[in-house]
């Protein structure tokens, strides 16, 4: 996949975390006022991550579950708003304005320019609403759209989309699988985006239709200009379609680089680890050996760097002091002590 030539910023993602208090439920706020040790513990879904996006890129961002890339995913959509840290959405033409920060009021505009697509297209699908309401309203309510070219502007997005827009005026529940993919992307693009968050898109997918999913959202992206953040467990999908993959273990970004370099020489032990799990042609033959151990919770990460339980050339520094993001060659960056400054 060739990244556009013109690469100017789009999101810059600055040291943002986010934390999220798990309270205590009823037993154990008795528990409490009986006198046994109860407290309300903090789940470190995203720790000082900072990233940025560049206009017309696709950036994958690839991890185990529960390591926080969908938390991510949804403080770039402006869905969940970050505990720290700014998020910060720039213009086409001027500097980041007023209100495109989040934690400060964003304006519609912004909210609209940034799209996201769930897993599970059925439920984040509303089941009463015909698709031509589901993709009509908010373009309607934003004013994109006049109530009497309404219609015409639906059956253009579903026919984008590659839908029939004849089938227009039925339900959800009325399309496959796939088919009801197209509705959500439809529905994304029907308030004219800049900027797609596909978390896990096609995971819930069959595989020829994972395919039919991926050729439109790079026909769209030819089409429309539209920058992507793809985030996925599935490295395979990732490579074919990434500019750039970021690749995330327990709440960090711990590697970063174009796709190229990134499958060509991964630097960090969690992504040499993770690239040893995809098959490929040349080593079909092989036994494939999942990573050691499990990842650790999030209410309570290692200290140091959060990889080393599992990462067998762990270090005495490597339990105390946490690796920072550091360049490792050329657009490359790592966050591990072994590997070296460049
Ligand atoms: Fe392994 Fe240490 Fe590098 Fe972490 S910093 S990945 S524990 S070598």
């Amino acid at each position: 996949m060739n990244a556009p030539h013109v690469m100017a910023p789009l999101v810059e993602v600055d040291h943002v975390s986010r934390r999220f208090v798990r309270r205590l439920n009823y037993a154990e706020r008795i528990a409490g006022w009986l006198g046994a040790r109860a407290e309300e513990q903090i789940v470190h879904a995203v720790d000082d991550v900072s990233l940025t996006v560049h206009r017309g890129e696709v950036v994958g961002l690839v991890g185990e579950s529960g390591c926080g890339k969908s938390t991510l995913g949804r403080m770039l959509a402006g869905i969940v708003a970050p505990s720290s840290g700014s998020i910060r959405t720039i213009e086409k033409t001027a500097e980041p304005s007023p209100g495109s920060e989040h934690g400060a009021q964003r304006t519609p505009r912004h909210r609209l320019a940034t799209q996201m697509i769930f897993q599970d297209p059925l439920s984040s699908l509303n089941p009463r609403k015909r698709v031509r309401d589901i993709i009509g309203e908010a373009p309607l309510v934003h004013g994109i759209v006049e109530r009497k070219q309404l219609d015409a502007y639906v059956v253009d997005v579903m026919e984008r989309v590659g839908l029939n827009p004849d089938f227009r005026t039925r339900f959800p529940h009325q399309f496959s699988g796939g088919q009801r993919q197209r509705v959500g992307i439809g529905r994304a693009l029907a308030v004219k985006p800049d900027f797609l968050i596909c978390d896990e898109s096609i995971a819930a997918l069959d595989v020829s239709i994972q395919a039919q999913i991926i050729n439109l959202f790079m026909q769209l992206r030819r089409d429309l200009g539209l920058t992507y953040l793809f985030i996925s467990h599935d490295l395979g999908v990732v490579e074919h379609i990434s500019d750039r993959v970021a690749i995330m273990y327990l709440g960090r970004i711990v590697e970063t680089a174009p796709t190229v370099e990134l499958f060509a020489n991964p630097q960090h032990p969690y992504t040499i680890a993770l690239l040893a799990q995809v098959p490929r042609l040349s080593n079909r033959k092989r036994q494939f050996e999942s990573i050691q151990g499990e990842i650790p919770s999030p209410l309570a990460p290692p200290d140091g760097c959060h990889f080393h339980p599992r990462c067998p050339h762990a270090t005495q520094r490597c339990r105390t002091e946490r690796p920072l993001l550091h360049p490792s060659g050329l657009a490359h960056q790592v966050a591990c002590h072994l590997v070296e400054v460049q």
